[in-house]
């Protein structure tokens, strides 16, 4: 039995303006799945009134009940811990580790943010004795924030904490493929004392919903995950409304193994750059430079890996239907050049995976650099592997990509590993598989966008500064 979802609009569950509800899909079936308001302009302007009404109060608070009300949220998720899971494995057939690590992210995003909110703070100026002169970080008031469906819930936390915790109000429109569990995010957060308006959750398409959102002139920010092209549109919009937008873009990141790398650890995480939600993720490694020498060996070393992964333990589905149909188009484009691979590069046509949305992970290897495969970003399990003669070479390969969104380098060469990762160019690297958690800023160089989540940059993102000078004059 499917159940319908309302949008969540200052404190409470608002049935669509059109009264229509649009269908889901569990893509780790293909059977139909809740149904999610169908949003448009009307509710768009809806939500947009209860932010524009809600942000100044709760911006007069204290950043200590700010961050207790943030607190208050993490608690609530945790204490919905199951009901998350369950939800986010419908709409995206995930693993048990990826909907874990997801679900703990989004906790650990408001406490972190609940925590730190209350160091954010401006600074004095020396003005000299006659003024006392001093900045604030003010929130920007309404702020929208459109994400995808990749990772629904988190991605959902990673813009709305720092966006509340600094005190705007945020109109949150997530994909209409995976909305259902921010709608049960913005309930618990009202249930657990955030003030009404201060986060609505409207669903429905781009077309309809995100576009009029976006378009509203009390929006005073716009924050945008998702594919270049929208995100390209979205940045014409906010110009021409001179708001300032953060857009979380694509990537074809590298993982850069040279030769003295610890062979178990690299091949591991170059498994995981295609295995971890399957290939589904903006920051996905997809493109392995392995140092000549060692490519053909660390090649059949994660090849022997990826063709034991199974669908459904190992790896979910895709998750649309769309993205579906253009990883397959890549496997058809590559198999019309010639190309095979050396695992993979297929759906699956018996057992319970070809019921669902299931590609097989896949490696191209020894592809050259400029090749479509090399530089285009599939969204998928699929890895190429380029191989390099030296340092120089390998720095010129992972740079040669229109993205820049992270990075990953193996080597016992210390020196080297930060060599390399400040040679590349992207927004996050790491070196030996150093970990990139939610203190560690996140965004992209070049096409892969602009802005900064996570760590205390967002929180600057989302917020402007006024400064203010007193005459000190008797
Ligand atoms: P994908 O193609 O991977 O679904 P999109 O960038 O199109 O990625 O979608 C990401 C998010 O942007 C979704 O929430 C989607 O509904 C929204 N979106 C798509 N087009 C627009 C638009 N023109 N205006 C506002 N939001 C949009």
């Amino acid at each position: 039995m499917t159940q319908r979802y309302s949008h969540w609009i200052n404190g409470r569950a608002e049935a669509p303006a059109s009264g229509e509800y649009l269908p889901t899909l569990i893509p780790a079936t293909r059977q139909p799945g809740d149904e999610i308001a169908r949003g448009n302009a009307e509710d768009a302007a809806r939500a947009v009134a209860a932010a524009s009404s809600a942000w100044r109060a709760w911006a007069r608070q204290t950043t200590a009940e700010r961050g207790e009300v943030l607190h208050r949220i993490a608690e609530s998720i945790t204490a919905h811990y199951d009901e998350f899971v369950e939800l986010e494995r419908a709409a995206t057939g995930k693993t048990d580790a990826q909907l874990t690590f997801e679900i703990d992210t989004a906790v650990a995003y408001f406490r972190y943010y609940g925590g730190v909110v209350r160091t954010f703070a401006g600074r004095t100026i020396d003005a000299g004795g006659a003024a006392h002169t001093y900045t604030r970080l003010e929130p920007y008031g309404v702020v929208a924030i459109i994400t995808p469906w990749n990772l629904p819930l988190n991605q959902s936390a990673r813009a709305v904490a720092p966006a509340i915790a600094v005190g705007n109000a945020v109109i949150l429109k997530p994909s209409e493929f995976t909305s259902i569990t921010s709608v049960l995010l913005a309930r618990l957060a009202t249930e657990a004392g955030l003030p009404d308006g201060v986060l609505n959750v409207v669903t429905g398409t781009g077309a309809e919903l995100g576009s009029a959102l976006v378009a509203d002139p009390a929006v005073r920010r716009i924050a945008f995950t998702g594919s270049v092209a929208t995100g390209r549109a979205l940045a014409a919009i906010a110009a021409n409304r001179l708001i300032p937008a953060t857009l979380e873009l694509g990537g074809k990141s590298p993982v850069v193994v040279f030769a003295d790398a610890d062979m178990d650890r690299a091949v591991a995480a170059a498994v995981s750059g295609i295995q971890a939600n399957s290939g589904q993720i903006c920051s996905a490694t997809t493109r392995l430079l392995v140092e000549e020498s060692v490519h053909d060996e660390v090649v059949a070393r994660v090849v022997e890996r990826v063709s034991q992964l199974q669908p459904g333990p190992d790896f979910g589905p895709i998750i649309t239907e769309a993205q579906y149909d253009k990883v397959l188009g890549y496997f058809d484009w590559a198999a019309g050049e010639g190309m095979t691979p050396a695992v993979g590069g297929a759906a699956y046509t018996s057992g319970p995976a070809a019921e669902g949305l299931f590609v097989q992970p896949t490696v191209y290897a020894g592809v050259a650099a400029d090749s479509k495969l090399a530089q285009e970003e599939i969204f998928g399990p699929v890895l190429v592997t380029i191989p390099f003669t030296d340092e120089d070479d390998a720095v010129r390969i992972a740079n040669n990509t229109e993205f820049g969104l992270v990075g990953a380098v193996w080597t016992r060469d210390v020196a080297r590993g930060i060599r390399v990762a400040e040679r590349i160019e992207a927004g996050q690297v790491s070196v030996n598989g150093g970990p990139l958690t939610v203190e560690t800023p996140f965004g992209g160089y070049r096409n892969s966008g602009y802005g900064r989540e996570k760590g205390i940059e967002a929180m600057h993102d989302y917020a402007q500064v006024k400064s203010v000078s007193i005459s000190l004059l008797p």
